[in-house]
């Protein structure tokens, strides 16, 4: 399904696509529309449209380029293996790149960003299957795991793992108290994350839904964000209602925005197939709509009451 960037998305078939070397063609089994799909559909993200939008699923593959390709892991891939993938492909080539720092590569391949081009039409995943460039770390996933839990692995799954680890990087979780902004789908999975990991968790919002949501989640404490410290909405009341010794607490950084490694996403897959039965991440993703309305998905994510997440099925 074609974005063009204004007005109605419209189907495109794509005849006879050809794999290089190290590409992978992968069937969608299905999508879910991320805040950043909305944002890019509304105009508020640069874009270079026409465009196949979307980067956060699961699929099975279905056909392979020359020498056959392998998971990040360094294992050989097979076709039918159902797995999830990095949201974008570093270059190689950049200076950046060549320094060893691919989050920081200035060339990347950002899957749902790609203006179409010859060659490289399937870029997106709100399409049938989506062509997987040489390099993408490709990450097998378990086939009882829900498709709904794990389409957004590569978003906000390794996102959340990243930032737990830029945080574990200045102290233990276990027995950390951890403030966690917001209650999206991004926040919730970090929320999950910590708790799993031993820390106690404040969930911070303005939104009063959002803060029931997060206590909902296993939150220990919520509190508004600037409240007077003596007034029982506030974090410092939050952290004296623990009755912990230390009052030391760290703020989550999440970035929806930020680079996640391959092996963020290999924990993030991991994570997810194993905690679907502890976490409500099914919950919160609507039934599928089909591929053919995904306008339609895309309309119901920007409505304010609209789930975390709005899954699309070819
Ligand atoms: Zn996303
Ligand atoms: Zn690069």
């Amino acid at each position: 399904m074609v974005w063009p960037g204004a007005g109605a998305s419209t189907a495109v078939a794509v005849p006879g696509v050809r794999l290089a070397p190290g590409d992978v063609l992968v069937r969608v089994e299905l999508s879910t529309v991320c805040p950043i799909d909305v944002r890019m559909a509304q105009g508020g993200e640069s874009a270079a449209p026409p465009l196949v939008l979307g980067h956060e699923a699961v699929g099975v593959i279905e056909a392979f380029g020359e020498g056959g390709a392998r998971s990040s892991a360094g294992k050989k891939l097979s076709l039918g293996q159902r797995v999830v993938w990095a949201r974008e492909v570093p270059c190689r080539h950049c200076a950046q790149c060549r320094r060893g720092d691919p989050g920081a590569c200035v060339a990347a391949v950002r899957y749902g960003h790609e203006r179409m081009r010859r060659g490289f039409e399937l870029s997106g995943v709100f399409a049938s299957h989506i062509h997987l460039r040489a390099g993408t770390a490709i990450v097998p996933v378990p086939r009882d795991a829900p498709a709904a839990v794990l389409a957004p692995a590569n978003c906000t799954g390794a996102l959340a793992i990243a930032a737990l680890e830029a945080t574990a990087e200045t102290g233990p979780i276990a027995g950390a108290i951890l403030v966690v902004d917001g209650a999206d789908l991004l926040a919730l999975t970090a929320l999950a994350m910590a708790k799993d990991a031993g820390a106690t968790v404040i969930a911070r919002s303005t939104d009063a839904e959002a803060r029931v949501r997060a206590l909902n989640w296993g939150a220990d404490a919520a509190a508004v964000p600037g409240a007077h410290p003596d007034s029982p909405l506030s974090l410092e009341w939050a952290i004296r209602g623990l009755a912990r010794r230390s009052a030391d607490h760290r703020v989550l950084a999440l970035d929806e925005h930020g680079h996640a490694l391959p092996r963020h996403l290999e924990l993030a897959a991991g994570y997810l197939a194993d905690s679907w039965h502890r976490h409500p991440f099914g919950a919160v993703v609507a039934e599928p709509l089909p591929l053919a309305q995904v306008d339609r998905a895309v309309a119901l994510a920007a409505t304010p009451d609209a789930p975390l997440r709005v899954a699309v099925t070819p």
